[in-house]
């Protein structure tokens, strides 16, 4: 498919206009994707601020309104909405409709959403691996996704027509797709983004509950590492809160081996043992090249 063919959807709904939404609204204006958008939010300043920057052509606060005669219902709000996005929905979802999502999480997603779809919607999991540590419409970019990774986790019953019409969709907003089962995909990313994360967290926060005293000189010195877990740690808090509660065990099992090597490292500074540290240092260096190769710098 390329510019000027016929529009993959007909019309689009997409449930949640933020970062992510957003940047996929405008995606398709760009690539012209789509006959219609209709936007929907909780609140109508989302919405309003979604239809000035020509992100959406419609928009309501309803998801069962939203969802009517749509051919792509897309969730795009944090994951821990879904189940009751999906409740609401249900019913009204069109026969042959392609039920996706942009959710940072796999497993739990499909078992939130599963019991609530009717048999006739094609339901085609999907985590687009880009962004960025602001929110809502305004951070929306059509560039967001170009160059990065989308991971579909279709079902061993998805239709594979829906499974090549979100693979067309997410290749055209510039992404390599590739499908991974559920489960792989969510032990994958509580590796390369949820400990990550929950790390830089707990850093800042450690660092925030130091005295006043050092206060001053931890921002004005926090280039020397500090800095870039601030960024990290600035990303959006509901849906990070759904991520570590919608993965808990992914995280856990990878928080209980860190915790182990913690403990390792803590032993060799208290030994003096530099063997040990510089070994360990010596290794992760290696992985630092490794994502460099595979240009995920
Ligand atoms: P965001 O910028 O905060 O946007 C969330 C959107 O959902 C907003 O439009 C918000 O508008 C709406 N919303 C929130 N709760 C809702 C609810 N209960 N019902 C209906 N609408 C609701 O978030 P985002 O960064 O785009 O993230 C959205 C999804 O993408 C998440 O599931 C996340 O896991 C996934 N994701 C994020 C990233 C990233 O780096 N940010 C990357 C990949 C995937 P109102 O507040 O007006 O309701």
């Amino acid at each position: 498919m390329t510019k000027g063919d016929p529009v993959l959807f007909d019309r689009v709904a997409l449930i949640g206009v933020g970062l992510i939404g957003a940047s996929l609204g405008l995606v398709m204006k760009r690539e012209g994707l789509a006959g219609r958008v209709v936007g929907c939010a909780r609140t109508q300043a989302t919405l309003d601020k979604a239809l000035e920057l020509c992100i959406v052509d419609e928009a309501t606060t309803d998801p069962a309104a939203a969802v009517i005669e749509a051919d792509l219902v897309m969730l795009c709000t944090p994951v821990g909405a879904f189940a009751k996005t999906a409740a609401t929905m249900a019913k009204r979802l069109k026969p042959g409709a392609i039920v996706s999502d942009v959710g940072s999480v796999k497993q739990a997603v499909i078992a939130d959403l599963l019991p609530f779809l009717p048999k006739s919607v094609h339901l085609v999991p999907g985590h687009p691996i880009a962004g960025t540590e602001h929110s809502g419409p305004e951070a929306g970019s059509a560039d967001l996704f170009k160059g990065r990774w989308c991971i579909l986790t279709p079902l061993q019953e998805t239709d594979a027509g829906a499974v090549k019409k979100l693979t067309t969709l997410w290749t055209r907003a510039g992404m390599e797709v590739e499908a991974m089962d559920a489960e792989h995909h969510d032990m994958v990313l509580a590796v390369t983004s949820h400990l990550p994360h929950l790390i830089a967290y707990t850093i800042v926060g450690t660092a925030f509950d130091l005295e006043e005293t050092i206060m001053p000189e931890v921002f004005k010195f926090a280039a020397g590492g500090f800095r870039d877990f601030t960024r990290i740690a600035a990303s959006d808090p509901v849906m990070w809160r759904d991520i570590f509660l919608k993965n808990g065990d992914a995280v856990l099992d990878l928080l209980a081996c860190f915790t182990k090597d913690l403990d390792t490292i803590k032993r060799a500074i208290h030994r003096g043992d530099s063997k040990t540290l510089e070994n360990l240092f010596m290794r992760t260096r290696k992985i630092r090249k490794g994502v460099l190769e595979a240009h995920q710098d």
